[in-house]
């Protein structure tokens, strides 16, 4: 068993459900359980809303400098801690250790930004155009937010949100996933020792997402929902924010094109691929959905893909030398299969992987199928999986147009040598990010986020901490 918190963060306590429920937490490498943590009910988040509430007012009077010094000290004990908390992240979600300790490094930083942020919220001070008027803008925070984080990122995805909400002055209940919430646990208690004020941060978990976050989402109360997760669910919650006309912020899924032109160096793709695809397993928003490469290429960039993806090592996350942990669990493997089969009985070509094996914990083969069939399920789909499903193309018009055929509009990932090309096909994709010549967008400095379906506001970047402020305006006549 593993030595993290396990209850609820309240006003700063740790406390068990109020009905005394638990529920486990399992390591899908192996299924046993590895925790048991606090299962709240409607009552327990209610609670948790009052302590968020009730520390808004003091939260917002609070110096931004004071607000900084507090993520900058998160920041440094974070990756002080980055082995142990690497460890604890792979043993609830799966992925390797190597991977763990980048993402906890990228979350780390997501603070150290933020932190630097929380000093720079500016306002203004001008003229109106009848010359008598002054307007005095001024910035504040939106008021207590409803976080609501996916099992992928586990730590990442909570400081995106946290970083950008203690900056601006918000207080907050977090709701993390139930496969993974040993991660926002230790992470409450970070910020804790970092002195963050208590009520200021507060996590729910539960089995009962739905029950505990509606009546918080309709209360009145909260005046902000920050979410991410897949895009069925996504649009409940802003079916649900509209009667209270809540501000929100929605990371959604992904389909995300990874072309690939006749004049890309194809050692440079293959390297973006196996980023862009095998990242987390590909349990991504921002993992490569559909390879559309040029005919001339598509043969040897098959084939390269699948002699790389075939050399990987799968096995728990903990071994050393493992590039491949398991899936999150049965329901997310039995999709990925049943997507593979789909796309085989359409006449696909199986290159590498595609068999599940024997034994426990939730395993999945890297695995390459060419000649997909367009019609197949895993075009429209996440595959969320290391399923790497390629297509090929004769024309730029072709490809964009296939490219942006989907209701999803995260990232787009591009490779030619060709600049102008290369600004051409950008501009053209519906997508919030691309990836040109290179496998990974995510970075703290830049603004992540997707169009259409995949969203609404942008994380990280100069415009995160915008998404948790509200502008005042002050008109002033001046005789
Ligand atoms: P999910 O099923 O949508 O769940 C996300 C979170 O929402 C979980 O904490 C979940 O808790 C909660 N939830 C589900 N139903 C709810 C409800 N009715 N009310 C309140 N909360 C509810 O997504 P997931 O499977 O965890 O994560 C994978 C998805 O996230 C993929 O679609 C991926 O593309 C997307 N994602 C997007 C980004 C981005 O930045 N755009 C980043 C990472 C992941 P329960 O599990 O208990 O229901």
């Amino acid at each position: 068993m593993i030595t993290t918190p396990t209850q609820l963060f309240i006003g700063g306590a740790w406390v068990d459900a109020g009905d005394g429920a638990t529920m486990a937490v399992d390591d899908p490498a192996t299924g046993e359980i590895l925790a048991r943590v606090a299962d709240a009910g409607p009552k327990d988040a209610r609670l948790e809303e009052d302590a968020a509430v009730e520390a808004q007012q003091d939260w917002a009077r609070t110096a931004p400098r004071a607000r900084s010094e507090i993520l900058r000290r998160a920041h440094e004990i974070i990756l002080d801690r980055t082995d142990e908390l690497a460890r604890l992240m792979t043993s609830e979600m799966g992925k390797p250790l190597a991977e763990a300790r980048g993402e906890v490094a990228y979350a780390a930083e997501f603070f150290r930004w933020f932190s630097e942020e929380a000093v720079r919220i500016e306002g203004g001070y001008g003229t109106l155009p009848d010359g008598r008027n002054r307007m005095v803008l001024t910035r504040r925070p939106v008021g207590p937010c409803l976080l609501i984080t996916p099992w992928n990122f586990p730590l990442a995805m909570g400081t995106r949100k946290i970083g950008p909400a203690i900056a601006a002055g918000c207080t907050m209940v977090l709701k993390p996933a139930p496969q993974t919430p040993l991660s926002s646990l230790a992470l409450a208690a970070i910020l804790k020792e970092a002195g963050l004020p208590d009520g200021v941060l507060n996590v729910v978990t539960t089995s009962r997402a739905g029950e505990v976050c509606e009546p918080l989402l309709r209360g009145g109360r909260i005046r902000k929902l920050s979410f991410t997760g897949s895009t069925a669910v996504g649009r409940l919650l802003l079916a649900q924010c509209a009667d209270t006309v809540l501000r929100t912020s929605m990371e959604l899924g992904g389909n995300a094109p990874f072309i690939v032109f006749d004049d890309a160096d194809l050692d440079a793709a293959l390297d973006g691929a196996m980023v862009a695809k095998m990242r987390n397993m590909g349990e991504a928003c921002t993992a490569a959905n559909r390879f559309f490469v040029h005919r001339s290429v598509a043969e040897e960039f098959a084939r390269r893909l699948a002699d790389r993806m075939g050399a990987l090592v799968v096995g728990p996350g903990t071994r050393d030398g493992v590039d491949v942990g398991p899936l999150i669990d049965a329901a997310g493997r039995a999709k990925v299969e049943e997507l593979v089969s789909d796309a085989l009985e359409r006449g696909a070509r199986l290159l590498v992987g595609g068999r599940t094996p024997e034994g426990p914990g939730c395993f999945y083969p890297p695995t390459v199928l060419t000649d997909v069939d367009p019609g197949s399920r895993l075009m429209e789909t996440e595959i969320f999986g290391p399923v790497a499903a390629i297509l090929t193309f004769d024309e730029e018009d072709e490809v964009v147009s296939r490219a942006n055929d989907t209701p999803w509009g995260l990232v787009g990932y591009l490779f030619t040598e060709g600049l102008d090309r290369a600004l051409r096909i950008s501009e053209r994709l519906q997508v919030g990010m691309v990836g040109l010549n290179t496998g990974l967008v995510s970075n703290p400095a830049a603004p992540f986020g997707g169009v259409k379906q995949s969203g609404l506001g942008r994380e990280g970047g100069r415009v995160g901490i915008e998404e948790f402020l509200e502008y005042q305006y002050l008109a002033v006549p001046v005789r």
